[in-house]
């Protein structure tokens, strides 16, 4: 349990923030600002015990042994898949995935459902401000089968331009691929809409919830998604590990992506029977401790309140939107009217890159580049900006420090 948590206005951040070693240090000599999340949330304390549990006491190998070590890392393992179930609110255990995390859910679903699913002149849609993990391994199976890949246009807030998903569809399209948030602009996209409209098209749709599950209280089955994508390191949970959801019907069509150990049920030289879902996805020994660890993550979560959570950070993101774009000569990119824990902004005169070490200097970490979603940022005439991402853990004085970090950066490349 976190050492946490309320107060009446809701989450008490100065005790919570006790539960993170790592936002405790100086950096340059300056008491860290952590404004880095959408990149790589911090880990509580609680997910670091989890993850040292597993290395002291139940090391050992999963699904294999009749030993007592090996039955406490597999309950362990096992019980982590129920608690993501739950977290999603995925209707069964079976219908979530270990992955190393978003990019390799989506690469699952390219290869595994893309390859028996898209064929020529079929197409597939994804939008303007994707993530390059929501792109390229949609390119690499358009290219590979002889089919499309198409682009949903984005106007000059980052908003999904209204009407062109429905005169996009037609029967060509086999899947639609969007985030729910952007990573580079922070747009929230009507992820409940565009599944329904998909399926009303006989299309599928796949939901990368890389930056959406750990801001906001996630229902796959409202959502009414195909498959679902995200990673552990963003949701306060170890690095390599992730899942991805999908539906059983959709899941048991699926052909195994990787192959060997633990994805079977039987094997000859002549011939293979696969696993039982989710196994026939998760060949080879998986990421215990770190599956271990992300139910402590999304414990942690869960008993802060992922209502909780959304609440604290809209007032953050309104709060430090305020701050920000009161600054002369600094631009937003990225103002849609539904935004979650981003704010990217480019400065007047300053290359980000500058920006970013001098803002190191004191202290601050925000991410300088393209976010990985070079087409969103040349959209905005840009090769590069930066961008203040947020989680539960940040305050209002966060904020501050980063504005007047901000306008001295300015002063200095002046
Ligand atoms: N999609 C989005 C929207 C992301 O922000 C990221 C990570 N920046 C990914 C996918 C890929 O996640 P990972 O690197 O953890 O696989």
């Amino acid at each position: 349990m976190p050492t946490v948590v309320c107060n009446e206005s809701g989450l008490d951040t100065d005790l919570l923030r006790g539960d993170f070693p790592a936002l405790q240090q100086l950096v340059h000599g300056r008491q860290l600002v952590y404004l880095d999340s959408a990149a790589s949330s911090q880990t509580p304390r609680q997910v670091i015990s989890a993850l040292l549990e597993y290395y002291e006491r139940d090391r050992s190998n999963v699904h294999r042994g009749v030993h007592e070590l090996s039955q406490r890392a597999t309950d362990k393992y096992e019980s982590a898949r129920y608690r993501l179930q739950r977290f999603l609110n995925a209707a069964e255990p079976e219908e979530v995935v270990w992955t190393r995390g978003a990019t390799e859910s989506i690469n699952l679903v390219a290869a595994g459902w893309g390859r028996q699913n898209v064929g020529p002149g079929d197409e597939v849609l994804v939008s303007a401000m994707e993530h390059h993990s929501n792109i390229v391994p949609w390119q690499i199976l358009c290219k590979e089968r002889g089919a499309r890949l198409r682009v949903i246009p984005m106007n000059r807030r980052g908003e999904l331009v209204e009407g062109a998903l429905d005169t996009m569809l037609s029967p060509r399209v086999r899947i639609v691929a969007v985030a729910h948030v952007s990573n580079a602009l922070g747009t929230v996209n009507p992820v409940r809409e565009i599944a329904a409209k998909a399926h009303a098209a006989g299309a599928l749709c796949l939901v990368d919830g890389a930056q959406s599950a750990p801001h906001m209280p996630i229902d796959v089955q409202e959502m009414g998604c195909d498959f679902f994508a995200l990673s552990g390191h963003k949701m306060c949970g170890p690095t390599g590990i992730g899942a991805l959801y999908a539906r059983r019907p959709v899941l048991e069509a699926m052909a195994p992506y990787q192959s060997g150990g633990d994805m079977i049920s039987s094997v000859t030289f002549e011939h293979t029977e696969y696993n039982d879902l989710p196994h026939r996805f998760e060949a080879g020994t998986p990421a215990i401790a770190q599956a271990i660890g992300m139910a402590a993550a999304v414990d942690y979560l869960e008993s802060l309140g992922m209502d909780r959570i959304q609440a604290h950070e809209r007032d953050l993101l309104a709060y430090g939107t305020e701050r920000l774009s009161a600054i002369p000569g600094l631009r937003l990119i990225g103002t849609a009217r539904d935004k979650a824990a981003v704010v990217t902004f480019d400065l007047e005169g300053a290359h980000p890159a500058d920006l970013g070490t001098l803002l190191d200097h004191q202290g601050i970490a925000v991410r300088v580049g393209h976010h990985c979603a070079e087409p969103a940022m040349r959209f905005f005439g840009l090769s590069a900006a930066a961008r203040a991402s947020f989680s539960f853990y940040n305050t209002r004085s966060d904020f501050d420090a980063l504005a007047e970090a901000v306008e001295t950066a300015k002063e200095i490349l002046a």
